[in-house]
């Protein structure tokens, strides 16, 4: 079967009924016959929350132990939106980087994905899984140990994944609904593109936008990742 990944931001997972609408969506897409890979962020805020306790606890922290917390806001929109799937009766199963396993360097609060072998999640799509939730912004070192992959890593997971899978789609679901000529929450001016090449939106968010991590352009021009930018609030 083809299979599509869908990445939601931390507005589109920010709570229940958000989790819900998203859960619609990708819904639609194993309706039409689709293998899908959802790779979620942590609900919007709880990152941030994580590095203030973080700071708070230990100025000078062990980026292992940073990683260890901040890592963990994925796990609980990974495991909920699998139970959401599940309770609309779609076949799913949540994943955690360290089970798939999504293979890291050992930069921790900064890590860089080596290798996603495929072969663990193929092999339960094979068996009927319809959707894997994949937590964003998460691996493992080679010591064992969980990484995260810098703020706004989980665009990067959706990418790689979806190289990793050979992805008919990359389709990025945020609180925008597309890529502007800069920030729309900033200028209202801004107007939105309806196509952006690879090397343009490199500069766009090399420039300090949020709009991708750099790191998610970078794959998705290596790999030739067909990527889709939009917001999830079309069937509101
Ligand atoms: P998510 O949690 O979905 O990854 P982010 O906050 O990381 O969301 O990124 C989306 C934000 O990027 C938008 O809310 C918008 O304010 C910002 N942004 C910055 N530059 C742009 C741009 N050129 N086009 C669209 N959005 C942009
Ligand atoms: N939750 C992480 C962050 O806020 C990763 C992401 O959302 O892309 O940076
Ligand atoms: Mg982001």
């Amino acid at each position: 079967m083809p299979t599509l990944v869908m990445k939601f931001g931390g507005t589109s997972v920010a709570n229940l009924d958000r989790i819900a609408r998203a859960a619609k969506r990708v819904s639609l897409e194993v309706a039409k016959g689709y293998d899908v890979i959802v790779i979620v962020s942590a609900m919007s805020g709880k990152t941030n929350e994580m590095v203030g306790w973080v700071n708070e606890t230990s100025p000078l922290y062990d980026a292992r132990e940073y990683d260890a917390v901040v890592s963990s806001g994925e796990n609980v929109t990974a495991g909920l939106m699998a139970l959401r799937l599940q309770q609309m009766e779609i076949p799913a199963r949540s994943w955690q980087g360290w089970q798939v396993p999504v293979k890291t360097t050992s930069a921790h609060s900064n890590a860089r994905i080596e290798e996603i072998p495929t072969d663990n999640i193929n092999a339960k799509f094979g068996e009927g899984m319809r959707v894997a939730v994949v937590a964003g912004f998460q691996g493992v070192s080679a010591e064992g140990r969980i990484t995260t992959l810098g703020r706004g890593g989980s665009d990067t997971t959706a990418v790689a994944f979806a190289a990793a899978f050979d992805a008919e789609r990359c389709d990025i679901f945020t609180d925008v609904d597309g890529v502007y000529t800069t920030d729309p929450r900033i200028v209202s001016k801004a107007r939105k593109l309806d196509k952006i090449s690879f090397e343009e939106m490199l500069e766009l968010a090399s420039l300090g936008a949020k709009v991708l991590q750099t790191r998610s352009v970078e794959l998705a021009m290596r790999y030739k990742v067909c990527l889709l930018y939009t917001s999830d609030a079309a069937d509101e």
